[in-house]
């Protein structure tokens, strides 16, 4: 779990719970370490510039184009993108997308929807959007898993995966397992 800046502990239990061994990744040591890479939710300015300082952003794009399974849930879905809509945002370009940022405007910035998502099973994902990027574009070698409001909001490219909601917010635990069976088949 990148462990920069954003909502760390949430997910490091989450990925515990489903039966991973969690850890925050700070350095280049604590990078190098691990079998895949989790990017919370945050603040992706904030984030971005710290990789930058920390000397993570190269490595991390060196691994996963190497193959190493890739998670981003919102802000860590934008820090992934090819490019974010209308900003000059450097990102790691690891993810043949075009984010929007707070795409859903300000009524629902923040809000539980009961998603359809074919590939985890019948039953809706109750997905928990705040402050929200959706998919603008989407490349040719990008699966779209799921929609919301007529955008992407659950992709996947390879070994790299990005959600716009939260799922380490709520009690289910079917996005982590999804993205915890890539990681064992990697
Ligand atoms: N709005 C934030 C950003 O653009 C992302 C919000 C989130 O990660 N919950 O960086």
């Amino acid at each position: 779990m990148l462990a920069v800046q954003g909502d760390v502990e949430e997910h490091l239990r989450a990925l515990e719970r489903s039966g991973a061994r969690a850890t925050p990744v700070k350095t280049l040591a604590e990078l190098e370490a691990v079998d895949a890479l989790v990017v919370p939710g945050g603040e992706s300015t904030t984030v971005i510039r710290l990789l930058e300082r920390f000397g993570l952003t190269e490595p991390i794009r060196e691994r996963v184009r190497a193959g190493m399974p890739f998670w981003g849930t919102c802000m860590g879905m934008i820090v992934a993108a090819h490019d974010v809509a209308g900003l000059e945002q450097q990102t790691l370009g690891v993810l043949d997308v075009t984010v929007r940022r707070n795409a859903f405007g300000r009524q629902i910035s923040s809000a539980e929807v009961a998603l359809d998502i074919p590939a985890l099973g019948e039953k809706p994902f109750p997905a928990v959007f705040i402050r929200a990027p959706w998919i603008e574009r989407a490349g040719p070698g990008v699966e779209v898993l799921a929609s919301h409001a007529g955008h992407g909001v659950f992709v996947r490219q390879g070994n790299v995966v990005g959600t716009s909601f939260h799922p380490e917010l709520t009690g289910d635990a079917r996005v982590h397992r999804y993205f915890l069976d890539l990681v064992r088949a990697a």
